[in-house]
């Protein structure tokens, strides 16, 4: 099983630091969000806010324009004329106040009034109401006077005896050079501020000191928006404009957007003001625009972008998180990997190691098949032998026969002695020794074959054996005239053997390679020995021929023979190997150091214990 230690601890970064951060980006992002939102919609705001203006400064423009032509006009009129000709006429009066009356309600004014040159009121088309004009002396008004001195004059003011604010336009009564009066008209400007009560913005108009003389909201009539200075106030008294209204400060504060729109803090509630001077009524029109709608709209595009953000954000944590869960699953899962893999090496090596002794095992069977097949194969060489001894016994027998043709040999030999042909005698007698012989050697050979091995092994000293062995061979090595060297280091170990089979073994390899170095000039043989960890090595080398490698096999084989018949009976090195086995030694053809063959005796040693070789040489056979 997998353990939490093997997995590489994962390093996070400690959340509350991410959370940190990500809030700090969102405030961030949020205020530059909420700045840029707000002063879009607050430019927003001023631009129609400016719209707003301009047409609300046109409308009254052109509402003061249709009436501003008439007191000229009115100045002209004959009960008019008539009136300020001569103003204590009752009758002219009376006409004057009938057409005054009559026209006002035809032209819309609020009062058109006639005034002498001293500004008293002759006639006036209220002249039958509560507040009558008639008799009110107006000289102290602008309009009086700048008729009188510049032929028009215009003002706007909180009426005295109306106590409704008016603007009034006057024009003088003009007799040649002379000015007989003026006549005032008046327009009620109640009636326009009523027209902007229903607006969604707030429309004040402020006289030259920054009284609020018109205002969609009533409660800034006649509010102070700034200090009047004492020039305004001497002017204000002079000309009445307020009449006995109490002026007092709103309460406004003035700032700026970013943009440079003024912004106007007025009884708690934030507008954009957007001001524009109508020069020719001598007042400043002010549209306010609460910017409230602007700021919650700012304020809901900023929600909407840090809602937007904070959504972002957490698919971002969320797809980090996957991610990091997924690392993790990946890396739990290269652990088990790693881990599958140690397995499985450390399997492989096991298996490495029983496949090793799996192998020593082969190797072993193999060995083991090997001296088996070893083991065969003498068993068949000895099978072949025990045949062979019966056969030899059975040859034995038959040369019985021979030996009665050699009878009859040696009998005739006699017949012919008796007769004196000694040559002819002398002749069969040759043959008959050379049968003789013959038949003996073989019966001797047949007769060493077929002796059952097994007799008592002693330590036989190698020298004797090849002392005795050349003593025997002697003949035939001299006759076919061979080199023999003999090599036997002093000190040479015994072996443990029997010494008559040992010469045995000696003559017959000796002989063998007599026989090989016959048909060629070269004739050399050596005999060598040397002793070996516990065995003793006899080589017998010559320079004849050698043995061809696809006859090797075969040469220990019985009656295996190269030297045609008569030559060789083939049973030499097949004796020889029988010998050999019984002494628990070897033969082997090896590679000499000549062109012919080598032979190869290997004998243990028999080195302490064992009695001396003399003592024991005549009791072994
Ligand atoms: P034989 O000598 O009667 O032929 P052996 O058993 O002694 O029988 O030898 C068998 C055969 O081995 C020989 O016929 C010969 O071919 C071969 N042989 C033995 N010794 C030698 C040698 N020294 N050089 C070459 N061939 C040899």
């Amino acid at each position: 099983m997998l353990t939490a230690s093997r997995i590489p601890a994962r390093r996070h970064p400690p959340w509350p630091l991410w959370l940190g951060l990500g809030l700090a980006v969102i405030i961030a992002i949020a205020t530059l969000v909420h700045a840029q939102a707000t002063r879009s919609a607050l430019r927003e705001t001023a631009g129609r806010a400016g719209g707003t203006l301009q047409l609300a400064a046109t409308g009254l423009e052109g509402y003061l324009e249709r009436f501003e032509r008439l007191p000229p006009l009115l100045a002209q009129q004959v009960p008019v004329r008539a009136l300020a000709a001569d103003p204590d006429d009752p009758e002219t009066v009376a006409a004057a106040n009938r057409f005054l009356r009559d026209l006002t309600t035809e032209l819309g004014a609020s009062d058109i009034y006639v005034m002498d040159a001293d500004g008293l009121t002759r006639a006036a088309s209220n002249f039958d109401r509560p507040h009558s004009f008639v008799g009110g002396n107006f000289a102290f008004r602008p309009y009086f006077g700048d008729a009188v001195a510049r032929g028009a004059g215009s003002f706007y003011a909180l009426g005295t005896t109306s106590l409704r604010r008016g603007f009034y336009f006057g024009a003088p009564i003009i007799d040649g050079d002379r000015v007989l009066g003026v006549v005032a008209l008046k327009i009620d400007m109640d009636l326009v501020e009523a027209n902007w009560a229903e607006a969604d913005y707030h429309v004040i108009v402020t006289d030259p000191q920054g009284v609020i003389f018109l205002s969609s909201n009533p409660a800034w009539r006649f509010g102070r928006t700034r200090p009047v200075t004492p020039d305004g106030q001497a002017m204000l008294a002079q000309t009445r404009r307020y009449a006995d209204a109490a002026l007092f400060d709103v309460d406004l504060s003035r700032a700026e957007t970013a943009e440079g729109d003024a912004l106007w803090q007025l009884d708690g509630q934030e507008y954009l003001a957007v001001s524009a001077a109508m020069p020719k009524a001598d007042w400043t029109v002010t549209i306010l625009q609460s910017t409230a709608p602007a700021r919650t709209q700012a304020r809901t595009a900023t929600l909407g972008s840090v809602l937007a953000l904070t959504v972002f954000a957490m698919m971002v944590a969320v797809i980090l998180q996957r991610r990091a869960r997924l690392r993790d699953r990946l890396l739990v899962q290269a652990a088990a990997q790693s881990q599958l893999e140690a397995r499985v090496t450390e399997r492989t090596r096991e298996l490495a190691v029983v496949n090793k002794a799996l192998e020593a095992e082969v190797t072993e069977r193999r060995q083991a098949e090997a001296s088996l097949r070893r083991a065969q194969d003498d068993l068949v060489q000895a099978a072949k032998l025990a045949a062979l001894g019966q056969m030899s016994a059975t040859l034995g027998h038959e040369v019985n026969q021979p030996l009665g043709a050699l009878r009859n040999y040696a009998e005739n030999a006699g017949t012919l002695l008796s007769k004196g042909r000694l040559a002819e005698t002398r002749t069969a007698l040759d043959r008959i020794l050379d049968m003789a012989d013959r038949i003996s050697a073989i019966a001797k050979r047949l007769h060493t074959f077929g002796r059952r091995p097994g007799v008592q092994l002693v330590a036989v000293d190698v020298t004797d054996a090849v002392e005795a062995a050349q003593e025997i061979a002697g003949l035939r090595l001299r006759q076919i005239g061979v080199d023999l060297t003999v090599e036997l280091p002093p000190g040479l170990a015994p072996v443990r053997a029997g010494p008559v089979r040992l010469q045995q073994v000696l003559v017959n390899l000796l002989t063998n390679a007599a026989d090989a170095v016959a048909a060629g000039p070269d004739r050399r043989v050596r005999l060598s020995a040397r002793t070996e960890a516990d065995e003793v090595v006899i080589l017998v080398e010559d320079s004849g021929p050698g043995v061809p490698p696809d006859i090797a096999p075969r040469i220990f084989d019985p009656f295996f023979s190269t030297k045609g018949v008569g030559n060789g009976l083939g049973l030499g090195l097949s004796i020889t190997y029988n010998i050999l086995k019984d002494f628990d030694g070897a033969i082997a053809l090896v590679p000499g150091r000549w062109t012919g063959a080598a032979f190869e005796v290997r004998l243990h040693r028999a080195d302490g214990g064992t009695q001396a070789a003399a003592t024991t040489k005549d009791r072994a056979a």
